[in-house]
């Protein structure tokens, strides 16, 4: 079923919503909550998690009879609805971050109450997910990110599949993220993050859809899910095993290089050309053996700009 998680007025247009499917059997508290698009440019999310409702709705429709939803899922594809319509990270009338509203109120500004109503939708979930993307400029490898994570979450974010798992301390400083509220519950919290702003990477979102059907079939909630043995290692990274490069000169940043790769130390990994004269101005190379995490996907670099980040086996 989908419903208006929250219906809200503008002053010279027609009234918006945010979309919330609930499916699944209705009376217990919900098995799962999936957020997207907390950013609303952040695209792969949003089309993982509405794909993923489509799908669930099939189930539930009895288009795979092998399949059986035995605890309900709730899936809001994209709290930042208008974001998406103008390609914005932040909410367009007042460039608010929806995630540093959290945990929100009924009666403040628009952003808090769609914080609200997100944090009141999902809190009760006992396996909660949001999915967010790097930047625009940036790729990152499909991952599962934990901030001061329980031992149970430790546990519980291998049954991703994801092949990188990377553990955070919880910041003193973001309190007011969707992640911070929800960690006051019970039940168990894991962020996603998929690749680069501002684009559908097909690849990405087709891994993390398999991941997330696979994870709702080990966790009990579907059943009748053929569990993949996994061909991948999964990797746990700490703050410790990040290894980045930054830019030493400005010009144009060209990389043929997919994450999610291992490299060797010195590796060449790409290359800053002179914008305009065409010039080599420096090979860009492995710090250390690892796994290429993240990269520069915006070519035109300032002195300075993060290029990429590999990751050392701990
Ligand atoms: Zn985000």
């Amino acid at each position: 079923m989908k419903r208006d998680l929250l219906c809200m007025t503008a002053p010279v247009r027609e009234g918006f919503d945010i979309p919330c499917h609930e499916i699944g059997p209705r009376l217990s508290l919900p098995g799962a909550a999936l957020v997207g698009g907390l950013h609303g440019d952040e695209i792969n999310g949003i089309f993982i998690l509405s794909r993923l409702a489509d799908f669930l709705n099939s189930v539930e429709a009895g288009k795979y009879p092998e399949l059986r939803l035995v605890k309900r899922v709730l899936i809001i594809p994209a709290v930042n609805v208008l974001g998406v319509n103008l390609r914005t990270r932040t909410w367009p009338f007042d460039k608010t971050d929806i995630n540093r509203m959290f945990p929100g109120s009924t009666n403040g500004e628009t952003t808090q109450r769609i914080a609200y109503a997100v944090l009141e939708a999902t809190k009760r979930a006992a396996y909660r997910i949001d999915i967010h993307t790097a930047s625009t400029d940036f790729e990152e490898i499909p991952q599962v990110r934990l901030h001061g994570p329980s031992e149970a979450e430790r546990v519980t974010a291998r049954k991703f599949g994801l092949p990188a798992i990377m553990e955070r301390s919880l910041s003193p400083v973001f309190t007011t993220t969707m992640m911070a509220s929800w960690k006051v519950w019970h039940g168990q919290s894991f962020v996603l993050r998929v690749g680069q702003a501002g684009t559908v990477q097909l690849d990405h979102c087709q891994r993390v859809f398999r991941s997330l059907v696979s994870f709702l079939g080990k966790v009990g909630i579907l059943e009748g899910v053929e569990i993949a043995l996994e061909d991948e290692e999964i990797c746990y990274f700490d703050k410790a095993s990040a290894f980045r490069v930054y830019a030493e000169k400005a010009g144009t940043f060209v990389s043929d290089r997919q994450v999610g790769r291992w490299v060797r130390a010195g590796q060449e990994l790409g290359y800053i050309y002179d914008s305009l004269s065409g010039n080599v101005i420096e090979k860009v190379v492995a710090p250390v053996a690892g796994l290429l995490t993240g990269i520069r996907r915006h070519p035109l670099l300032f002195e300075g700009d993060l290029i990429l980040r590999v990751n050392k086996k701990i």
